[in-house]
Parts: structure tokens; C-alpha cells; sequence
């Protein structure tokens, strides 16, 4: 008696190149191997076209997104006018206004592949009006993403009023992740302090951490160091990520190779960002001007795990962006310069499988029989050619049902009196 799928997807090429069929039943994979028997309720068609695990957004912040032009646009493009047109937007901040931003936003997010969110939440803010709406968002949209929410203090753990208590009150709520932003505190010593604070508050509640960490120039901003060193003090190996981190480019190779082992013991976790950062950062300088972004070649070689966000979307600091994961890791790809053959995988695991370990959701992800049955048809043959020609996710999948389809573009040139469509494959 053939097996009965739910859904069944034929023809299915996996990273490996490996063409198979992929059986789906309720919400996990159940069978992954070629020419699979069995009939289903639905069947779709891959005809060899990518099928990936999905994508992953390590870093965003949902409060924020499509919040562009509200308080007025960022003339100057820069961080600084950034925080004070947010600081503006946030007093107007009501649980319906973000629960519908926050919910375009993903949808926008998951309809290009990307299943999986970590968001940040502004807690700085005595109502937590953001937290409190993105907690429903997260139950409300579970049908479309798996939501992380990290307690962010924006304005610093000790430098705003009740920032302490507060991040504490967000834990207590249901954040899943302790955030900390040591760099933006008034001095050196508040930010090993609010670090310090990060890790009692994650002890106590058993939660990870994942803090913007050294998100300026200014080389000698090493806060990372401190988050290292507290890492493996408390125990928490590969529970801690360090996010930005965009000092560290500009950090002499010395310093940064005492720092990369001690990174590696900690088994810490670097995300980049680089729509936000490769736009935020180097503005003090004149020429050459940094690139404002982490060493993420040099840190993949080293062992290090790192993923790559897309940050904001939309919001007072980056007015740019539709939620697709692609553009973020094509920009990586190119401000890394990880361009060589075998290199562009990579670029595909740092908004993968890299992310995935981010989150610490392995093992329920990827595509493999017992997994959660979440994944994307992509409209290309191969990882290199979706960043290429930043493919549309013809499908994605999540928990087993289809929640998006996408209409791949046809694009038809009339020359010497024929039509010809172009599909922008190398023949
Ligand atoms: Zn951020």
C-alpha cells in the first residue's frame, strides 16, 4: 500500500545538488529520498529548482519596520538623525499600530522565504507597549513564522531610567532572549556593568543572549571581549551572540587575533548587518572611508558562526528593503568579498543554517525526515543563481502548509521582429 502525504513535492533539488521528492504529513517531513511512492492531497511540481530550508532573519526590529517617513524622512541618512526621528515616532506607539506594522512586515518577510525571525523589542518604554503588542503578534502569526523577541534597551540597561526593572518585567512577560546594548551606555564601565546585568538576568530566567555589541567606529569600543569572557564564566557556550560588532573592522590584527580564539572557546555567535551598517557607519570618516562591517570572512575561518541580518526595513535608519533575506546576504557577499566558487554557499548558510544555529532551532530545521516541515521552492536551479538573480520564493512552507505563492516574472524583448522571452540563465 503506497504511503499518503499530505503534500508532496516532486522533484525537489536540494543544496547538495541531490533531486528528490520530499512527503509531507501534518506539519513534519516524513519521507525524503528520489522517485518516492505514494499519492497526496496536494503535489507540487519543484521540476529541479532549489528547495532550501528557509530563510532566516537573525536580526530585525519589528517595532520599528515600515515606520519610514512618520516622523518626518532622515535627510541625512544617519544613525544620529535616525534615533532622534525614532524617539519621535515611539511617543506615538499604540498596540494596534504595531501589531498591523509588525504584521505587514512579516508577511512581507515570509512570503521571500523567511520562516524563521529573531525581533528585537525597544523595551525602554514604562507601558512596554511594543513588547506587549509583538507577544500577541508572535502567537498571531505563528502560522507564518517561528518569532523570537529579544529585550532590547535601547537606551541603555543602566543610562535609562528603570532600564533594569524593565528588562527584567519584558523577561518575566515572555521575551525569549536578554538583549543589551553596552557600547550606547554613558561610559566604558555602565557598559561592562549593563553586561554584567545581562547575564543575571539570563541565569535567572534560563534565557540566551544576544546583544548589539560595539556597533560604532570607534576601535576602541571591545565590549565584545566583555560579553566573551562573561560567556564562558557563567557557562553559557554557544548561548550568547554578539550582534554588529562593526568595531572589530577597524580593531588592529594583533588585538584581533587574541580575540577571534577566545570567540571560538566561547562559541559565540556574530551576526552582520550590512544594509544598515554598510549605510550607518564610516560617516566620520573622509577617504578611504571604512565599510562598517565585520570581519565575516575572516571569522568564518576562523570557526566562528556567524549569520547575517537584515536589520531594519523601512524604519528611521534604513529606508530601503522589502524583507528578502537574498538582498541582505548579496550585499554580504559583496562587502565580504566572498565572490570565490566555493565561497558562495557559505553566503547561503549565513542566512540559513548559520542562523538556525543563532536561534537554536536545529533541530527542528532543515530538510531531512522527522524535521518540522517548513521549507522554499526557489525560482533558480542553485543557491548561486537565486543570489544572482535574487530569485523569487515560488512557494514557501511552513509547518507543512503553503503560505505563499509567488507568479515568477516573464519578461518577453522584441528584436528583429520576434518575441523572445529571457530567462537570464547562461545557456
Ligand atoms: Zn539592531
Amino acid at each position: 500500500m503506497p504511503a499518503s502525504y499530505d503534500l508532496l513535492i516532486r522533484r525537489a533539488r536540494l543544496r547538495s545538488g541531490d533531486i528528490v521528492d520530499i512527503g509531507i504529513q501534518g506539519e513534519t517531513i516524513a519521507a525524503l529520498q528520489a522517485d518516492l511512492a505514494g499519492e497526496a492531497s496536494r503535489v507540487i511540481e519543484a521540476a529541479g529548482r532549489l528547495t532550501s530550508p528557509p530563510l532566516i532573519e537573525p536580526h530585525c526590529h519589528l517595532d520599528a519596520i515600515l515606520t519610514e517617513g512618520d516622523a518626518g524622512h532622515n535627510e541625512s541618512g544617519t544613525l544620529l538623525e535616525g534615533i532622534a526621528r525614532w524617539a519621535v515616532r515611539k511617543q506615538s506607539l499604540t498596540p494596534e499600530d504595531v501589531r498591523r506594522r509588525a504584521t505587514e512586515g512579516i508577511k512581507w518577510y515570509a512570503s521571500q522565504g523567511a520562516l524563521y525571525i529573531r525581533s528585537h523589542v525597544d523595551i525602554c518604554d514604562p507601558k512596554l507597549t511594543a513588547l506587549k503588542a509583538l507577544l500577541e503578534v508572535k502567537e498571531a502569526c505563528r502560522d507564518l513564522v517561528d518569532l523570537q523577541l529579544v529585550a532590547f534597551p535601547q537606551e541603555g540597561i543602566l543610562s535609562y531610567a528603570q532600564g533594569e526593572a524593565l528588562m527584567e518585567e519584558a523577561l518575566r512577560l515572555g521575551c525569549d532572549v536578554v538583549g543589551a546594548i553596552p557600547h550606547y551606555e554613558i561610559t566604558r564601565e555602565m557598559g561592562v556593568e549593563s553586561l554584567h546585568i545581562a547575564f543575571r538576568l539570563a541565569e535567572k530566567y534560563d534565557r540566551p543572549i544576544d546583544a548589539h555589541c560595539d556597533e560604532t567606529d570607534d576601535e576602541q569600543s571591545r565590549f565584545v571581549e566583555v560579553l566573551t569572557a562573561n560567556t564562558i564564566r557563567h557557562d553559557m557556550q554557544g548561548r550568547v551572540t554578539a550582534s554588529h560588532t562593526t568595531a572589530m573592522h577597524s580593531y588592529n590584527n594583533a588585538y584581533t587575533f587574541k580575540l577571534f580564539g577566545w570567540l571560538k572557546r566561547a562559541q559565540m555567535h556574530i551576526i552582520a548587518n550590512p544594509p544598515d551598517n554598510i549605510i550607518l557607519q564610516g560617516r566620520f570618516d573622509t577617504y578611504p572611508k571604512r565599510r562598517g562591517m565585520t570581519r565575516i570572512k575572516e571569522l568564518l575561518e576562523a570557526g566562528i558562526n556567524v549569520a547575517v541580518g537584515h536589520d531594519s526595513v523601512m524604519d528611521p535608519w534604513y529606508p530601503f528593503g522589502t524583507g528578502n533575506m537574498l538582498h541582505a546576504a548579496f550585499l554580504a557577499m559583496h562587502i565580504a568579498q566572498m565572490s570565490g566558487y566555493s565561497e558562495v554557499p557559505r553566503v547561503w548558510d549565513l542566512v540559513t543554517e548559520n542562523a538556525a544555529r543563532v536561534l537554536g532551532v536545529e533541530e527542528r530545521y532543515g530538510l531531512a525526515p522527522g524535521k518540522q516541515a517548513d521549507l522554499v521552492i526557489f525560482d533558480a536551479p542553485s543557491e548561486r543563481d537565486a543570489l544572482r538573480m535574487m530569485a523569487p520564493a515560488l512557494y514557501c512552507i511552513k509547518r507543512g502548509r503553503v503560505i505563499s505563492e509567488t507568479t515568477s516574472p516573464r519578461v518577453q524583448v522584441f528584436h528583429e521582429g520576434k518575441s523572445e522571452e529571457i530567462r537570464f540563465v547562461k545557456q
